[in-house]
Order: C-alpha cells, then structure tokens, then sequence
C-alpha cells in the first residue's frame, strides 16, 4: 500500500490528511500527485465521480506554493457554484495546516463586489465559473500571468454548459508556459478538441474503464405507460422505506410539478432547480444533508456538485437525453464504499434506451415490476413491526406513564387492541391500496425478459482481466463477427483468468460456434456453455454479488420520513 508520505507530500499536508480521516491516496491520487509534483507536461486524468480528484489535483498543487507568497498561482475551473464552495472547502481543509495560503472563490449569482474586494486582497489560488472569472478579467480584477497551473475540473460538463467561449478566452490570457490539468469523468469529443487546441505534449491518466458506473450501484428499471409515471413513483417510493435519494427531472417545471406533487401527498421533499435562489438552495441543501428530506427532486444541472456520500437511490423519472447523463446520474450514489441503486422509469418506447445504458455502464440493468398496492402496505406494516421490535428501551424515570397507559389498554381485549392498532396507524394506507391498479405497462408492448437474463443463458470465454480483457472486447467480438453482430449481450462478468457473459438462450450454439476459433490479441478464443441449468444472472444473484436482495444494514439509519408522516396521521 502507498501512503500519501511516499507520494511526496510534505508534513503539512500529511497531517490535514489525518485530520480529515484519508488513509491511504486513492487510485487517481496515487498517479496523479507524483506526475503533478514532477512534471510538466500537461495532464488528462479520467475517473469516475467520487474517486477523490479534488485531491489528486489540490495536494500537488498546495505542496508547491511556498507560504508567503504573494502571487496568484492556481487557477481552478469548474461547472457550478456549488462545485465551486465545494472545492474551495476542500482545498482550504488540505491548506489548515500550511502558513497564510489564500484561496478565494468566485461565482456568479453572488455579489462581484464582495469577490473584487478578496481578490484584491492578494489570493494564491482562484477557484471559479467560467462565466465569473471571465467576467473579472475582463474588468482587470483578476490577472493571470503568474499562473503555473490551471485545472479543468470537471472539463466535460463545462463544455456541456455551454462555456466554450469563455474557456478559450480565460486560457487565452494564461502564460503559455502553464501546466494544464484536465479532469473528468467522461471523455468526450469536446474534452478532445480542448485538448487539442490548449494543451500540448499531454499525459493522460485513466482509472478504471471509462464512462462505467461504479461498482457499487445496481441498476434497474420499471416500465409504466407515461400517464402512470407518477403514480409508479409514489409506488417505488412507499416500496423503499428509508429511501434517501435524488430524483431527476428534465426539466425546471417538470422538477417543481413533480415536488410540489409530491408535496402535496406528504412525502417529505425539497425541489432544487436554477429558479431557487441560493438562499433557499442553501435551506435545502442543509435539510437534505441532515435527512429532514429524504428525496431531493432536482435538474441534471442543479444536482451537479452536490457532495452526498451516502444516497441509497438515485431515481430516473425520466431518462437523461444522452447517455453521459446516465453515468453522472447514477454515479451520485454508490460512493464511499457504500451500495447504491440508480432506478429509471421508462415507457414502453425507451427500452431500447435501457439495452444502450447496458453497453455504456457495462452491466445488467435489471427489470423490475411496479409493486402492487398489497406489496407496498406489506412492505410498510413490516418496516414499522420491525422498527417496534428493535426499538431500544431505554431507562426512563417518569415510569408512571407505563402504568397509567398498561392500566387504560388492559380493558381492551388483545385481538381488539391489535384491530385499533392496525387501523390508527395504517387505515389509510391500507384503505388507500384496496383494489389498487396494476401500473406496469403491458407486457405485451416491450419484452424486458430479454433483456433482463432470465431467458438467458450463460457462455465462458478463455480470455479476462489478466489478459487485459474488456466488456468492449466482448461487444467488439460480438459485432465485428457478421454471423453474431447485433445479438442482446446481459449480464457480462469480468473475471481474472476467464469471462462470462449472457445472451440468450437460443444464441449459446451460434456463440460458441462462430467466436471458437477465432483470435483475441493473437490467441485463440475457447467458448464454452456456462453451467447447465442455471441461467447466468440466477446464479449469480444467488451468489450475492447482486444487489436485489440488500441486507437490512444496507440502508441507511435514518431514513425517508415521508411514509411515516403520510401513514401515521389519525383519521
Ligand atoms: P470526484 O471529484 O472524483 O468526484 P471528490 O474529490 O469530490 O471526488 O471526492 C469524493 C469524496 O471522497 C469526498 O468526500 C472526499 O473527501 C473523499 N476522499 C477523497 N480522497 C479520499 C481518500 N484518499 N480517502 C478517503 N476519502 C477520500
Ligand atoms: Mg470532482
């Protein structure tokens, strides 16, 4: 194991990272610090979210400005505001216990004039929006010709906001003799052209495979016709107690309609879109941070930068328009070690979207049924039984209450007292599930199964992850052979000396006829039929390294208030 000290960092530094718990450099950290404190040459690191890049860049870069200085050395450039007082926060963490270094961030939507006045101050680092820091050259606040680094943090999603121009004007006014950093989750053609253009004689640091999710979130999806899609969700949420969670929406009014919807049925929500002030964005993220809410409705563009380690559910109510979008989605959850599940509700006419989402997060999204009314107050009235037995009692000293309520229920007779119970606590759920409607789409319009594995059927190849073997090795083998191009791919498991993947059932034959014999980097493939009867994803759910079957510590402690509250109202 590498410790950050072998890394290069000085003890300074060594000792924030103590303070804030980091025990060992992450994979991106592990490469990216000693290429920053050595070189410099340019840099594009690759990783997914929640892998730790802030420090990747941030711990190099404070390790070389000397205390007292005076010059502005850094400049940081990401997406929003609240990415913006996020890296800030963390930078400032890393530099507690270095002499007088100064960073200053600087945004829009917030007053210029409190930020003129930092920077004129004298600052050694900048961290800011395109458009901002745009903005206080061009007023010749801020001046950039002692700049040695600037880092693109989040490159993709900068270029994706539309802040082209102001990227090629800010790098512009940069010495020419500056290191470029460029981070990212996702690599795109306007990641590439950047580089093109602004960066030269560049290394590039890659963690992990590009554009995968993380292997810690399950996905999965329900089909609903698009009238339903609201009363699917009210279904999943009340199936999940102890959801906490973000919801997206596409758009600032869907993400209102939708809250205030959602409001209005007692769930306990926030809406956070770009018409929320950032004094109420402030209010909400604090009540979301503190599980006041469970479920935070939000815009691609509003969630961004939102640092919640914890989330169970990241929920698709609709599709994101293209499928980077998906990976970001669902890279909020999953992190720190944590399980997560990203959940899309999709009509019947996306499912092809679904069979594309597989290939680019490289694993099985799973298709689930919209639970039933009767599934739902199952669910609830066994969440709250449990909740009853493991309630902790604690020693109290107004002991009497005890009595006095023994006392009033002892005339009632048990089976009556059980009958009253049931009815105060869940009448109205109960009465509000009776002859509850199906709101799964009929079958008859998609076929899920298919996609899904359980007509499945698994093939062993002779190639894995020691031979440096890939999901798109598998895709590619598949589609560049004219006799299996198009087949549906499932469930695809990486293993180090050998792979399986599904297709289905009535393929196996042809796959193992047609790739048998073929050649991978030279050596010759060997197909062979997974084990007898059991379909691929069956086992490997049995085997549990699938997440349907979470374990009760999996979630989180406290959790979606909303059921409770809309469940627990006398009536
Ligand atoms: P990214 O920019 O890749 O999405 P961040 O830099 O925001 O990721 O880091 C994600 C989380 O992981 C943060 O809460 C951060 O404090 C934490 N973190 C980063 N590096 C480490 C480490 N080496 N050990 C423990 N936690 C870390
Ligand atoms: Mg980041």
């Amino acid at each position: 194991m590498t410790t950050f000290e072998e890394l290069g960092l000085n003890s300074e530094l060594i000792s924030s990272l103590k303070d804030l718990g980091f025990v060992e450099p992450s994979p991106i950290q592990e490469k990216c610090i000693p290429f920053i404190l050595n070189s410099k040459k340019d840099l594009i690191a690759l990783a997914q979210t929640g892998t730790g890049k802030t420090a990747a860049y941030g711990l190099p870069i404070l390790n070389q400005i000397k205390s007292n200085e005076k010059d502005l050395r850094a400049i940081i450039l990401c997406p929003t505001r609240e990415l913006c007082i996020q890296i800030t926060q963390d930078i400032k963490d890393y530099a507690k216990h270095l002499k007088s270094i100064s960073v200053t961030s600087v945004y829009g939507g917030s007053s210029i004039d409190l930020q003129i006045r930092a920077l004129k101050k004298g600052t050694n680092i900048v961290v800011g929006t395109p458009g901002r820091v745009h903005d206080l050259i061009r007023r010749k606040v801020l001046r950039l010709q002692s700049i040695e680094w600037v880092v693109l943090d989040e490159a993709d999603e900068m270029l994706d906001m539309g802040f082209k121009d102001d990227l090629d004007s800010i790098l512009e006014q940069t010495p020419k003799t500056r290191q470029t950093l460029l981070f990212s989750a996702t690599i795109s053609k306007s990641v590439h052209s950047i580089a093109k253009h602004y960066m030269n004689d560049t290394e590039e640091i890659s963690i992990g495979e590009k554009n995968i999710g993380a292997e810690n979130v399950a996905h999965e999806y329900y089909v609903v016709s698009t009238r339903d899609r609201f009363e699917a969700l009210k279904r999943i949420l009340d199936h999940l107690p102890g959801v906490y969670g973000i919801l997206f929406c596409r758009t600032r009014n869907e993400t209102q309609e939708v809250a205030d919807k959602l409001k209005r049925a007692d769930y306990d929500t926030e809406a956070l879109h770009g018409d929320v002030s950032q004094a109420m964005r402030t209010k909400i993220m604090d009540r979301f941070k503190h599980k006041k809410a469970g479920l935070l409705v939000a815009t691609d563009v509003a969630a961004r930068g939102i640092d919640v380690s914890n989330l169970s559910h990241v929920i698709n109510y609709n599709l994101p328009d293209n499928d980077e979008g998906y990976t970001h989605r669902s890279g909020r959850t999953g992190r720190a070690q944590k399980r997560g599940v990203s959940i899309s509700i999709i009509s019947p006419r996306e499912i092809r979207r679904i069979k594309e989402l597989e290939r680019i997060v490289g694993r099985e999204i799973v298709f689930k049924k919209v639970p039933s009314g009767e599934d739902v107050c199952q669910k609830q009235i066994n969440n709250f039984l449990d909740e009853i037995e493991n309630t902790e009692i604690k020693e109290i000293t107004n002991e009497q209450h005890f009595t006095e309520i023994a006392d009033r229920l002892n005339k009632i007779n048990k089976d009556d007292l059980i009958k009253h119970f049931i009815i105060h606590k869940f009448g109205h759920l109960l009465y509000a599930n009776q002859n509850s409607r199906d709101l799964n789409a009929d079958a008859k319009t998609f076929s899920p199964r298919k996609l899904s594995g359980e007509a499945n059927s698994a093939v062993k190849i002779n190639f894995g992850k020691k031979h440096g073997f890939s999901i798109k090795d598998i895709f590619g083998l598949i589609n560049s052979n004219k006799n299996l191009k198009g087949i549906e791919i499932g469930k695809i498991d990486l293993m180090p000396e050998s792979s399986a993947f599904s297709v289905e059932k009535d393929k196996v034959a042809d796959v193992i006829k047609y790739l048998t014999g073929a050649r991978y980097r030279g050596q010759k493939i060997i197909v062979t039929k997974g084990s007898e009867g059991s379909s691929y994803s069956t086992r490997s759910r049995s085997s549990g390294s699938s997440y349907s079957a979470r374990s009760r510590s999996d979630r989180p402690s406290r959790g979606f208030s909303g059921n409770k509250k809309r469940f627990g109202r006398a009536r």
